[in-house]
C-alpha cells in the first residue's frame, strides 16, 4: 500500500497525520504524541507485514541517542497513554523544515547512484575510483527534498536548500547535521558499528530555535554496518532494512517495476528483520531490549 492504514483511536488525542511508519496525534495541551508503529516501508511501499516490536525498538533507540547528543531536541516526555506505552513520545509541535538533512561518511544507496552518474553527490564533487561502501575523506551534507508518501526523496544541491530556507538556516542545518553525524559515528565505531549515513529532520520553535525532531539514528533513518565485515566494493551486510529489500528483490519473485504491491514477507524474513533491529539496539546502547 502507499497510504498508511487508519491510525488507532487514542482517547484524549486527536489524530493529525500518518506517515509511512509513524502516527501523529495532537494532545489537549497542544503538544504532539508521536507513535511509532510496527509498519515497515521498502521501495516507497508500506508493506503489508508488520515487524513485531519495531516501533518500540525505534522509539527506545531514538530516545537513547537524543540523550547522548548535546543539541536541542523535541522530546518532552515518555509518559504516554497505556495503549502506546514504549512506542510513543510526547514532543514539541514544531514547524518542520522541508529538508531531509542527510550526512554521508561512506558511499551507498542514492549517493552511489549520483556519484556513478555524475562523479558528485548533491553537487559535491568526489575523487574518482570510489565504489559501493567506500569511506569518504570527510563526511558530506547531501540534502534531499521530502517526498510525499509513495514518492521518492530527491537529492538536491546545497544551493537549493539555501533557496528554500535561507542562507542562515541552511548553514545551521548543514553544520548541525555534520556535527551530530560525526559524534554519532564515533560512538557507533566504539561499539563495532559503522554509521555509513543518516538522515535528520529539524523543525523550528516559534522563537526561531532550530530543534532536532522526528526519529534519530535508527536503522530506518540510517545505514548501520557491522564494522568487522566492512569491505568496499560490494554491498555491505547491514542492520537496516536491507534484509527485507534483498528478499523482495531477489527471492520473493516480486517485480519492482510492475507497479504492483510487494508480497507479504515470509515468517523467516520477519523474524530475521526483528532480530536485526533488536541486535542493532542492543549493540549500540549496551542495553537489553525488553518489549
Ligand atoms: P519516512 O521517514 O519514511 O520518510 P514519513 O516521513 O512519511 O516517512 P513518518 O516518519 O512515518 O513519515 O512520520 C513522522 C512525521 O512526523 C514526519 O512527517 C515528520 O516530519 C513529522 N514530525 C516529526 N517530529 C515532529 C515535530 N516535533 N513536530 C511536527 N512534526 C514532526
Ligand atoms: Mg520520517
Amino acid at each position: 500500500m502507499t497510504t498508511p492504514p487508519q491510525a488507532p483511536e487514542i482517547p484524549g488525542a486527536k489524530h493529525v497525520h500518518s506517515g509511512k511508519v509513524r502516527d501523529l496525534y495532537e494532545l489537549e495541551s497542544g503538544e504532539l504524541l508521536m507513535v511509532a508503529s510496527d509498519r515497515m516501508s521498502a521501495f516507497d511501499w508500506i508493506l503489508e507485514s508488520l515487524i513485531p516490536d519495531k516501533g518500540k525498538v525505534l522509539t527506545a533507540m531514538s530516545l537513547w541517542w537524543f540523550e547522548q547528543l548535546g543539541v536541542p531536541n523535541h522530546i518532552i516526555s515518555t509518559d504516554v497513554p497505556a495503549e502506546v506505552a514504549g512506542r510513543a513520545v510526547v514532543c514539541e509541535k514544531l514547524t518542520m523544515l522541508p529538508v531531509e538533512c542527510v550526512a554521508r561518511g561512506y558511499l551507498s544507496g542514492s549517493g552511489l547512484l549520483d556519484y556513478n552518474a555524475t562523479g558528485a553527490v548533491c553537487g559535491i564533487p568526489l575523487p574518482p575510483g570510489l565504489v559501493e561502501g567506500s569511506r569518504l575523506d570527510e563526511p558530506i551534507f547531501t540534502p534531499a527534498t521530502k517526498a510525499d508518501i509513495g514518492e521518492h526523496d530527491e537529492n538536491v544541491s546545497y544551493d537549493a536548500v539555501v533557496r528554500t530556507v535561507g542562507a542562515e538556516t541552511a548553514a545551521a542545518l548543514r553544520d548541525t547535521t555534520l556535527a551530530i553525524y560525526t559524534q554519532a559515528w564515533r560512538m557507533a565505531e566504539e561499539r563495532g558499528i559503522i554509521l555509513a549515513d543518516t538522515k535528520f529532520e529539524f523543525g523550528t520553535r516559534a522563537d526561531g530555535t532550530i530543534v532536532l525532531a522526528d526519529e534519530v539514528l535508527t536503522p530506518d533513518s540510517s545505514r548501520f554496518w557491522p564494522a568487522a565485515e566492512w569491505a568496499p566494493g560490494k554491498q555491505q551486510p547491514s542492520y537496516d532494512k536491507q534484509i527485507v529489500r534483498d528478499w523482495l528483490q531477489f527471492e520473493s519473485g516480486w517485480d519492482r517495476t510492475s507497479g504492483e504491491a510487494p508480497p507479504p514477507l515470509s515468517d523467516e524474513v520477519v523474524e530475521r528483520t526483528r532480530s536485526a533491529y533488536v541486535g542493532a539496539y542492543e549493540q549500540l546502547t549496551g542495553r537489553k531490549f525488553s518489549a
